[in-house]
């Protein structure tokens, strides 16, 4: 997504950037136009950044209602119907259902009470300019175009469809029974299905049709855009700042003692798909071994025992961590088992194959396959 715009300008300690969309948007217009008159350009320009606005009053919606729930938005990403907010993920991981919901709110609120002001202004001060004549959004009639993409920047994002804030408001409803994966592949499958209906729409009435009609099928476009272009890595993404530890790990696992000889340990763990295995006495977490390393160190110095053959050093994730959080952190380290550890106490260990059986189920659009995963709800805060 961050490839595919240019940083324009810091405010607030917001970095606004401007998809390439957009420059693509302002030569659509320029072709389409070019045959009314002159200074096309520069007015195709001028309404290109009378929509950019709208796009950039609707994020400050987001960021100031986000803000007063203390979560700071670091950075957004401008796109000719939308934006697409970083929020701070320290703070996202707290975020309550509520919370989502007033943020997503904010953004269409803020652009749909401008839309109102100016057409009102527009009413009252400049009645010569027809506000409800066709095309509504027309670089040969910018106050006009001016009312109309506020209505329709925010009208759009209420759409149910994921990543646009109605899809944002649908998600937060679908997690209420806790499970945020499932929610948010469910809201991810609505939010497509929403873009290509959007999509085949604008195409219909665009064929069927003059040229005035482009509007409808370039939000159809954008929306499209934003929903599978940027945001396949977006939604993977989201998936990871969102999931927490608790949502993935494994809670039935086998543990071994340290004071066990690696021959016994690996007859009492012979059964798959456990490959590495936390050392645990009493109830403390003392280190990791894997299969390999036991089989290895047989091999070597013959049957000695787990402790003197397992890491002691090894990374923990907390159970309430998003997943975004862990991986950053292991990064590439390759390690194929993280124990998941609350204060001293053990609670489950995360896989690398148990983790992407649960991405690859979001990513599939059907009924998740039975994994050996609980499904454990996250504790809404
Ligand atoms: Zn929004």
């Amino acid at each position: 997504m961050r490839r595919w715009s240019i940083p324009v300008i810091d405010i607030f300690g917001i970095h606004f950037r401007v998809h390439f969309s957009f420059p693509l948007m302002f030569s659509l217009v320029w072709i389409l136009e070019a045959g009314r008159g002159p200074q096309v350009g520069l007015r195709s320009f001028l309404l290109v950044l009378l929509v950019l606005f709208a796009v950039v009053a609707h994020e400050f919606g987001h960021a100031v209602v986000a803000a007063r729930n203390g979560i700071r938005v670091r950075s957004v990403v401008l796109l000719p119907i939308s934006g697409i907010s970083l929020l701070d993920e320290q703070a996202q991981r707290g975020m309550d259902m509520q919370c989502e919901i007033r943020i997503a709110l904010a953004g269409p609120a803020v652009n749909l009470a401008l839309a109102v002001l100016i057409g009102t202004t527009i009413l009252l001060f400049r009645p010569q300019v027809q506000l409800l004549s066709f095309p509504w959004l027309t670089p040969f009639d910018l106050p006009r175009s001016l009312a109309w993409s506020q209505l329709f920047v925010g009208l759009l994002n209420l759409l149910p469809a994921y990543p646009l804030d109605g899809g944002r408001i649908l998600r937060a409803l679908l997690a209420r029974s806790g499970d945020q994966v499932t929610a948010t592949r469910r809201a991810v499958s609505i939010g497509q299905f929403f873009s290509l209906a959007l999509f085949l729409c604008g195409g219909a009435v665009f064929l069927g049709s003059n040229s005035n009609n482009l509007w409808i099928m370039m939000a159809g476009v954008f929306l499209f855009l934003a929903a599978q272009l940027e945001d396949r890595s977006m939604i993977l993404q989201a998936v990871l700042e969102r999931v927490r530890v608790i949502d993935v790990m494994i809670t039935e696992f086998i543990t071994l003692s340290p004071a066990e000889t690696l021959a016994d340990a690996l007859q009492r763990s012979a059964d798959p798909p456990q490959e590495e295995f936390p050392v645990v006495r009493g109830t403390d977490m003392v280190g990791v071994i894997s299969r390999q390393q036991m089989a290895e160190c047989m091999a070597d110095e013959g049957n000695g025992y787990v402790q003197s053959a397992m890491r002691r050093e090894y990374l923990v994730a907390g159970p309430q961590e998003s997943l975004a959080a862990v991986l950053r952190r292991i990064g590439r380290s390759g390690l194929a088992m993280i124990p998941v550890v609350e204060g001293d106490y053990l609670v489950g260990i995360m896989t690398f194959q148990n983790l992407m059986r649960k991405l690859t189920a979001l990513s599939v659009h059907r009924p998740t396959a039975k994994t050996s995963t609980p499904n454990a709800p996250a504790p809404q805060q």
